[in-house]
């Protein structure tokens, strides 16, 4: 055994004993084992089964590669949760290769640094980066041997509304020759939901692509297939119900500590189910979880202070993004968790976390429950900033809007409702202030139409244009 498998055995299971520390500390032990214990349990099994077999094949020899500092392979602590069914080992952190750095050398950078250190999940999509991405991230991984990184893409066919079956297999066969590979471990249906049942039909059924991508997966090109889930509740519980004839790999679900139980504040009719009732229903069948938007957006990084107050006193050194990693990381059915990084620090504070992953205590949950319940209170949009619905016709900075309208709420910056307030004008006059050094005069909300072209591209299902209305009200003055 070399001493990098040994590592690597002894993180697996360091962090499955400090959860069950936590669990003797805090939990009853059954609660314990339902939410957290069975998938620990299952993995501690297949690698007593044939460890070494399933962690060699899988991540090959460590690769001294240039990056951030020295022997890092040497010191590779990461977490990992072994795939269902092939035992591979999947690093509980995932690179989102979503949003990267314009040069490729800033990229490379990144995701060097990540590979040495443990990350091996890798996930993109032919409609990320405005089309750019895959090819990004293939010229990035290709560098390195094939069985040392897993790789996701998706089929993102979602407009216009419906894709003939050769349109939709090109956009297959191209993420092949983009990422340079002659097999994707992991491919998505991508964001089923959004557009209900008939999107569905248009996108996946009617046009047989998905009776495709099922043999696919028979004939090796595809390692593992799953789907991507925003929106329409009722299509990921069809998707799940005939699993049977799918026998899904793995699902990606929306998960973090505020939308376990708050997943529909502030959206259309219609919008995503709460993480728990997603998560619950695939920890039944078997399906392990990819998890998107663990921190929403980078939300649940910029917390009120008050409630970095409350997570401080129990955690001084941890930041809120921490936290939420943490949080999402805990539950023994998640896979990989994905965030999306383009900055080193962000990369490196991550591995942290994840190297080895330190469990929530029953404790801690309940203090994140408890902030959850605060924030709900909130009135912040639920925008993730990952800009699906851009370019705007008439050049409004969707995201840079609610980002900056959700900063203010967080940070208690906003004038309204206290118009009676004695500062009230004072508040106000601040806040026009701050909205205007933010955002550009031509990207502000006064300059949306009510077109709802970007309606049914938010995956967040929120009400875009009525938003903008209520972000120009907070501009305007009101009568004390
Ligand atoms: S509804 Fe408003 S924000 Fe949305 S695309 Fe139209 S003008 Fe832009
Ligand atoms: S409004 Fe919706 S689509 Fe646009 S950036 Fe926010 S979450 Fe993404």
């Amino acid at each position: 055994m070399s001493f990098w498998q040994s590592n690597y055995i002894k993180d697996v299971i360091t962090t499955l004993d400090s959860m069950e520390k936590n669990d003797e500390r805090d939990m009853g032990r059954r609660d314990f084992l339902k939410r957290f214990g069975v998938g620990a349990a299952s993995a501690v099994s297949l690698m007593l089964l044939d460890p070494f077999k399933s962690v060699a094949s899988s991540i090959g020899s460590p690769v001294r590669y240039a990056g951030e500092d020295d022997g890092a392979t040497s010191d590779v602590r990461m977490t990992y949760r072994l795939q269902n069914g092939s035992g591979h080992p999947v690093s509980l952190l995932g690179f989102g290769m979503m949003r990267l750095p314009r040069e490729q050398a800033d990229v490379d950078r990144l995701v060097d640094y990540a590979i040495a250190h443990g990350v091996n999940y890798f996930d993109t999509a032919p409609m990320y980066g405005g089309g750019r991405n895959e090819a990004v991230t293939g010229r990035s991984l290709s560098r390195y041997p094939r069985e040392k990184y897993m790789v996701a893409t998706k089929m993102s066919n979602m407009s216009p509304a419906t894709w003939p079956f050769e349109k939709s297999k090109e956009m297959y066969e191209n993420s092949f020759r983009q990422l340079q590979v002659d097999y994707i471990d992991y491919y998505l249906l991508h964001s089923i939901g959004g557009g209900g049942m008939d999107a569905l039909r248009n996108r996946f059924l009617d046009n047989g692509i998905l009776d495709f991508l099922l043999k696919e997966r028979e004939a090796g090109r595809i390692r593992h297939l799953g789907f991507s889930y925003h929106g329409d509740v009722s299509v990921f519980d069809y998707l799940l119900d005939n699993n049977d004839k799918y026998h899904w790999d793995f699902v990606q679900i929306q998960m973090n500590y505020l939308d376990w139980r708050h997943a529909g504040r502030g959206r259309r009719r219609g919008g995503d189910a709460d993480a728990e009732y997603l998560y619950d229903r695939l920890e039944k069948l078997g399906i392990q979880c990819v998890i998107m938007e663990p921190i929403r957006g980078g939300g649940l990084a910029n917390v009120a202070e008050n409630i970095n107050e409350q997570l401080r006193k129990v955690r001084p050194d941890d930041s809120p993004a921490r936290w939420g990693f943490r949080w999402v990381g805990s539950h023994a059915n998640v896979l990989t968790v994905l965030s999306g990084m383009n900055r080193m620090d962000h990369v490196m504070e991550n591995i942290a976390t994840f190297s080895p992953l330190e469990a929530c205590t029953a404790s801690e949950n309940e203090l994140l429950a408890r902030i959850a319940d605060q924030m709900a209170g909130f009135p912040t949009i639920g925008c993730t900033t990952c800009a699906y619905c851009m370019p705007c016709p008439y050049g409004v900075d969707i995201p840079g809007n609610f980002a900056f309208y959700n900063s203010a709420v967080t940070k208690g910056l906003l004038p309204l409702p206290e118009t009676t307030a004695p500062d009230y004008a004072e508040r106000q006059q601040a806040y026009v202030a701050a909205y205007r050094e933010a955002v550009a005069e031509v990207s502000r909300a006064n300059r949306c139409q009510d077109c709802g072209e970007c309606l049914s591209k938010c995956p967040q299902q929120i009400r875009i244009p009525n938003q903008m209305s209520r972000l120009v009200e907070l501009t305007r003055k009101k009568r004390v």
